[in-house]
């Protein structure tokens, strides 16, 4: 466990390294070709025309969570007003791209935290998520860069992170198998201690 822990610090990919300079669209585009080539196909065939610059349009969509700090994200907080309980968004909807394939993951994220003083919109949690997704990832970072970052920024008493997602990499290729789910989850604060943990257990399994 230990070793895994420390495997995924030294694994972060943050942002790229500043003197990676970002290509041009057209240079994107390009490697689109490229791909189309590789592919077996002819890039100059009528139906694939404008491929190049959708596919590049639709990676600003999916890779969008590099330009967003997840972090700011949750600075606008509120008093908690005397609540003292499980806070749980459930059935977040999530899409990300496996950093090993480049092939969608799509599942669900449960988003779970203990107030301390402060509460955040629930839409920031959804965002969190998204933010985190919409990059290439490996479950396990995922989930456990959402947890850390809820847990870093509101400090609240405990935080608890699942997610239960399908990989397309497994589905459509190699092993080949379909309906297969991933679930990762990540308890932290008292949610990894009891009473709250088999409280939170509960809580998400309903
Ligand atoms: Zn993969």
């Amino acid at each position: 466990m230990l070793d895994a822990r420390l495997h995924l610090i030294e694994s972060q990919p943050a942002v790229a390294p500043e003197h990676e300079a970002r290509p041009s669209r057209q240079e994107a585009e390009a490697a689109v070709r490229t791909l189309i080539r590789w592919a077996g196909d002819a890039p100059r065939r009528e139906g694939l025309l404008d491929t190049p610059a959708r596919v590049v349009r639709a990676y600003e969509e999916w890779f969008g969570g590099y330009a967003i700090d997840p972090e700011a994200l949750l600075e606008r907080d509120f008093d908690a007003a005397g609540y003292d309980d499980i806070v749980l968004l459930r059935d977040i909807p999530l899409r990300s791209m496996c950093e090993h394939h480049m092939a969608a993951i799509r599942g669900v994220a449960h988003v779970a935290y203990l107030p301390g003083e402060r509460v955040v919109g629930i839409s920031k949690l959804a965002r969190l998520v998204d933010a985190y997704s919409r990059r290439l990832q490996i479950q396990e970072r995922l989930t456990s860069e959402i947890a850390d970052t809820l847990e870093r920024v509101l400090q609240p008493r405990g935080v608890a992170v699942i997610i239960k997602a399908s990989h397309e990499c497994i589905a459509s290729r190699g092993i080949g198998m379909h309906g297969v789910n991933m679930v990762t989850r990540r308890l932290r604060g008292c949610f990894d201690n009891e009473p709250w943990r088999s409280d939170i257990l509960e809580a998400l399994k309903a």
